[in-house]
């Protein structure tokens, strides 16, 4: 059978329990873990379950539950790490910094 494009996408195989993560919560469209190269304590990201490239790929209802999921880490960080701030970001293509090309929002506390 043809190898999907998919199947050596990193964030899939975290998806599909094939590498390990630090999962902090799921939901049917959305899973949150620790990045694994945190710019700060509690730094983490929202992937999207299935594989799509970036929000240009999202179908509304999969782009509505991710902002939910990023809203539910925010909560979370926020709770557990009392930072002064917290950023989003969520890079699309190369040119705008995106390394992992399957959509994710990177939830990141600063201080
Ligand atoms: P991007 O630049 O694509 O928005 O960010 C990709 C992020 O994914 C980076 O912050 C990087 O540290 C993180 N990352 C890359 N590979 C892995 C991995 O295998 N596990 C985890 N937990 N994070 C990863
Ligand atoms: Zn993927």
């Amino acid at each position: 059978m043809k190898e999907k494009r998919e199947d050596n996408c990193v964030f899939c195989r975290i998806v599909r329990g094939e590498l390990p993560a630090t999962v902090v919560f799921e939901d049917e469209a959305t899973l949150a873990f620790m990045d694994i190269g945190s710019v700060n304590p509690g730094h983490m990201l929202v992937a999207a379950k299935p594989h799509v490239a970036n929000l240009q790929g999202m179908e509304a209802e999969l782009a509505g539950a991710m902002f939910r999921s990023a809203a539910r880490a925010a909560k979370a960080i926020e709770a557990v790490f009392r930072p002064a701030g917290i950023s989003v970001y969520q890079a699309n293509g190369a040119a705008a910094g995106q390394t992992v090309f399957h959509a994710h929002i990177h939830v990141l506390p600063r201080w």
